[in-house]
Formats: C-alpha cells, structure tokens, sequence
C-alpha cells in the first residue's frame, strides 16, 4: 500500500530535532517572531514534522536540513514572553512544524506559561494527541492553552493525496476531537478543528462537517477554514509537488479560483 507511517516518520525526525541535555528536551527551532494572527501572537518556528503536506511552507527548515538552534524550554519562554510583552500580545504560539513530537519539551513549556496571563495556542495536527489518551489527559492541567487541530484534508483519500501518509491515519484527526472532549475539554473554546479546504469538494466538505457534528455539535460552528497563500515560495512547492488548489488567495487576500 502507498503512503508512509506518520508514527514511525515522527520518531525519525524527532530523534533529529530534539536533545535532551541533563534530563531536559530541548528543540530545534529556526525562527521566533511576532505576527498579525490571533489579533497579534508571539510565535516560536519548529523544525520538523511527523506529516509531509504537499503545500507546507516550512519545507525549506526540514529536519535533514543544519538550519535552526536547539532551545530549552526556558529559553522559548523567555524568548515569547519579550516577544509578547514588547507588543502587547495576549497570545504566544509554537508553529511552522508540530509541536507534539517533542512531548516533554512542549509540557515543560506549558508548566512555564500557565504561571502567566497569556494564552497558548497549540497549533497541531493532532495524530499524537488522537494516538495517545494520555497526552489529551495531560493537556487538561493547562487551563490557559487553547489547542487547533488542523486537518488535512476532508476524507483519508484527500488527507493520503495531501500529506502523502496512509489513509488509515486521518482517524487520528477525529480522535484527538474525541480524546479531548473525553477529558472534559470545551470544544469551541478550549479547542476547534482548522481545515484546509483549498483542494476539496462542496460535496466532501459537507461529509466532513457531518462527521465533526457526531462528535460534537459546536465543533461546526468553530471551524477555522483555511486557503492556501499563493507566496511565491508556496507556489514552488505546489508546482513540485503537480498538486493543484481550487480555490487560493493572493498574497494580499484576492481569492483565486482555478477550477
Ligand atoms: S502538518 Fe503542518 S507543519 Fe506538518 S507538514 Fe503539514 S502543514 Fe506542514
């Protein structure tokens, strides 16, 4: 069968993005910055991921690549919250990579930030938190962290055409929904799925939206519905990789649509 283990590719790359160092996990990041998103966070880039989506950005800061510096956890707290308070943000976020490969580095860092007023967001694709109950569990302890799990693609055919992975792991998405309510997390606030809808179908995505009301009926009216952005680094990989997107925007917000 085609596609690769998510599982399997998320432990590769964690053994090269991560260092442990007198019992501490650090992670390797390329980039910290602030952004417009949220209404103005502080955002940490991490290198790697245990997915290979056919339009991601952060391909350029592979694991296989030297780019990057390893940090602490402390080291990442310090660098959000200068970040953050320099700006007046409300929200500090991990991106560009998910963040759930290196477990402990990132529950080290939410200890850190619940002892403040900022928010996190925890940006993820969800696989490891809908493989491990315990992971959902743990993140209860947080009650400032608000979790995004971005699904890629609307059904396991559309998630195995834009990542690549066997279609059998696109349950995964549904489960962290599912692991997260269990332990009494609040869908719409405490978490809320994000989608990618430029490569899919009207027809698909109502199939999808479906399946989230089985799970809960709020989770409907919380999705973030996410485009592809035609940069022009994007637009590379999408020509590379011979996938086409539906609908797309322009760099400055004018939507394209090319079927
Ligand atoms: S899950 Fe996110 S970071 Fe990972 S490859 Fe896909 S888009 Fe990129």
């Amino acid at each position: 069968m085609l596609g690769y283990n998510p599982f399997e590719l998320g432990d590769y790359v964690k053994g090269a993005v991560t260092r442990d160092v007198s019992g501490i996990e650090m992670r390797r990041y390329y980039r910290f910055r602030g952004g417009r998103w949220y209404g103005g966070v502080a955002t940490g880039d991490v290198v790697g991921c245990n997915l290979r989506c056919k339009f991601c950005w952060s391909w350029r800061y592979s694991h296989y690549t030297d780019k990057g510096f390893f940090y602490t956890p402390q080291q990442v707290f310090e660098t959000l919250t200068d970040i953050a308070s320099s700006k007046g943000y409300r929200y500090v976020r991990l991106s560009g990579g998910e963040p759930t490969i290196s477990w402990n580095h990132l529950i080290q860092l939410l200890k850190l930030f619940s002892q403040t007023n900022y928010k996190f967001i925890l940006e993820t694709n969800g696989l490891l938190i809908g493989r491990y109950n315990e992971y959902a569990k743990q993140l209860t302890n947080y009650n400032n962290i608000i979790i995004r799990i971005s699904f890629k693609g609307t059904s396991a055919e559309e998630f195995t055409t834009l990542t690549g992975a066997k279609s059998e792991y696109f349950e995964y998405q549904f489960k962290a929904l599912e692991n997260l309510l269990a332990y009494g997390m609040r869908p719409g606030e405490d978490f809320y799925p994000a989608i990618m809808l430029s490569f899919t179908t009207d027809e698909n995505y109502a199939m999808f939206r479906k399946r989230l009301a089985k799970i809960h009926p709020i989770l409907t009216q919380t999705i973030d519905e996410e485009y592809v952005i035609l940069y022009p680094h994007v637009v590379e990989i999408l020509n590379k990789n011979k996938i086409k997107p539906r609908v797309a925007f322009t760099p400055n917000n004018i939507p394209q649509y090319m079927i």
